[in-house]
């Protein structure tokens, strides 16, 4: 297949240089090769794309067009997306590693669903009237922020951009985009097809760049009124304390280190599967990532080896190839990353019973690695790795399951395996975390609020909740007397 890429800053409806001209490389981390050459924004063109953001956001081309006509933008992005699927798919799978499958199947589905999702949310959004003192006429109105500043990160590159650009923009909102340094292609295809779509010059700007140069300067920029992040949690903290500076409300979807909770008395063979899946699945850098697996003792023997049989049929390899279970890890750096928390847990104590070691092929790969015999307060336990890593412990009854599930500083997501009801209500409640999944793992819908408890950030991606993050209360008096 033949693609074209886009390469350059996507700045007020136009593909354009970087003010100074620099660029950086995207590399294919399957073959550890130059992928392309991309525009770099610093300060001046994040500043340039910001205006054009907020000129859109000021111009009666964005402020009257009827809300419909945004949802029907938005519906048309998602056709043309739909269009383009094959080749986005491809993008997303050169720039990230991970198996086509996923980006074909599930990746770009996902994100044409979340686009058509809110498109249906553009003309629902509404207040409310309200019984004030006698003789006056009280109402509130949903208004957008104004400019967006959207940050994501590289492991869902399009999907997560999409996140974000689609309920700002369904408020009414105008986006300034910055994507993963890693992973800057799909975001500006995307550009190029929003523009095809019809939305005005500067409702949407795609600004690839680096964290604290391109980023950071959005972050500060005193014209964006909110930013939308995703990504690690010691960035999120950077990014809000950065924020504090112009008061800018912030949402942060940021790590985690999610409990997969395995009773005695579960569908085995589904839970094995929900486990693997549930960490394995987008190589393991997933936010959500069912990185700690707890194993009722009883169970806990028979458990493991059907895991790590599991584990080892999860074939690292070239993402095009059909039976490829476990694509390319992003970049060095997060090959570097992972070997090092295998390093961490070995040298511990914990027992690597199969994978972490790297696939000697060109590219970032790395075997699938279980480690049972962890501590809770091990490294491997503690902190996010974003890798193909499981870290095995067990557990004695109910009680303990939901204390050991909870002690980390995140709070993203859990799951939890059982055929007792009461027992999954309980653990469900009991634990900390945005999301529960109950005999299933790694679900989304666009329907369904996600995001994080306690250090995993706060504000919800998707659903009506997101709508909250984008929009503010206005509460208009009347005087009738
Ligand atoms: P990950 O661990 O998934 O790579 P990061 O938190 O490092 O996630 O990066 C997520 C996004 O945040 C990327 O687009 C990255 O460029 C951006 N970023 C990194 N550092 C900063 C920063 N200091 N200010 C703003 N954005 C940043």
């Amino acid at each position: 297949m033949d693609i074209q890429l886009q390469t350059q800053l996507f700045i007020d409806g136009q593909f354009v240089d970087s003010a100074n001209g620099s660029t950086f490389e995207v590399e294919n981390p399957a073959e550890a090769a130059a992928l392309a050459s991309v525009a770099e924004a610093k300060e001046a063109d994040i500043d340039r794309a910001v205006r054009a953001a907020r000129a859109a956001f000021d111009s009666d081309a964005w402020q009257r067009l009827p809300a419909r006509e945004r949802g029907r933008l938005l519906h048309r992005l998602a056709d043309l997306a739909e269009a383009d699927i094959d080749a986005l798919a491809r993008i997303e799978t050169l720039q990230n590693g991970k198996p086509y499958f996923e980006s074909r199947h599930i990746d770009l589905p996902e994100a044409i669903a979340v686009l058509r999702y809110y498109a249906g949310w553009a003309d629902k959004i509404q207040g409310e009237t309200l019984p004030a003192a006698d003789g006056m006429f009280n109402d509130t109105r949903r208004e957008p922020l104004g400019v967006v500043g959207a940050i994501v990160p590289w492991n869902f590159p399009l999907l997560l951009a999409v996140w974000k650009i689609a309920p700002a923009l369904a408020c009414g909102n105008t986006v300034v985009l910055k994507p993963a340094e890693e992973t800057p292609l799909t975001a500006l295809k995307l550009a190029e097809l929003a523009a095809r779509a019809g939305f005005p010059a500067g409702a949407i700007n795609v600004v690839p760049g680096f964290g604290p140069s391109a980023g950071g300067a959005l972050v500060r920029h005193p014209g964006v009124d909110k930013i939308a992040f995703t990504g690690s949690t010691e960035v999120g903290r950077e990014i809000m304390r950065a924020a504090s500076e112009s008061l800018k409300p912030v949402s942060l979807e940021l790590g985690g280190k999610s409990p997969n909770i395995v009773f005695a008395d579960a569908d085995l063979k589904a839970a094995v599967r929900g486990v693997t899946t549930g960490i394995f699945y987008g190589k393991g850098e997933v936010c959500a990532a069912g990185s700690r697996l707890f194993v009722e003792a009883g169970i806990h023997d028979e458990f493991m080896e059907q895991i790590v049989d599991r584990a080892r049929k999860m074939t690292p390899g070239d993402p095009f190839d059909k039976g490829t279970r476990l694509g390319a890890l992003v970049s060095k750096q997060q090959l570097d990353r992972v070997l090092h928390y295998v390093q961490a847990g070995v040298s511990e104590g914990a027992e690597l019973l199969t994978g972490g070691v790297r696939v000697d092929r060109p590219g970032y790969f790395v075997e699938a690695a279980v480690f049972d015999k962890v501590k809770p307060e091990m490294t491997i336990a503690q902190e996010e790795i974003f890798g193909p890593v499981l870290a095995g412990l067990t557990f004695e009854d109910v009680d303990q399951a939901i204390a050991l599930g909870n002690q980390t500083i995140y709070g993203l997501a859990a799951g939890v395996w059982t055929r007792d009801i009461k027992k999954a209500h309980r653990v469900a409640h009991g634990l900390r975390a945005g999301t529960v999944w109950v005999n299933t793992f790694n679900r989304y819908d666009p329907t369904t609020p996600f995001g994080g408890y306690k250090q995993s950030g706060f504000g919800r991606d998707l659903g009506m909740h997101a709508l909250d993050g984008y929009t503010q209360v206005k509460s208009v008096w009347i005087d009738l007397s």
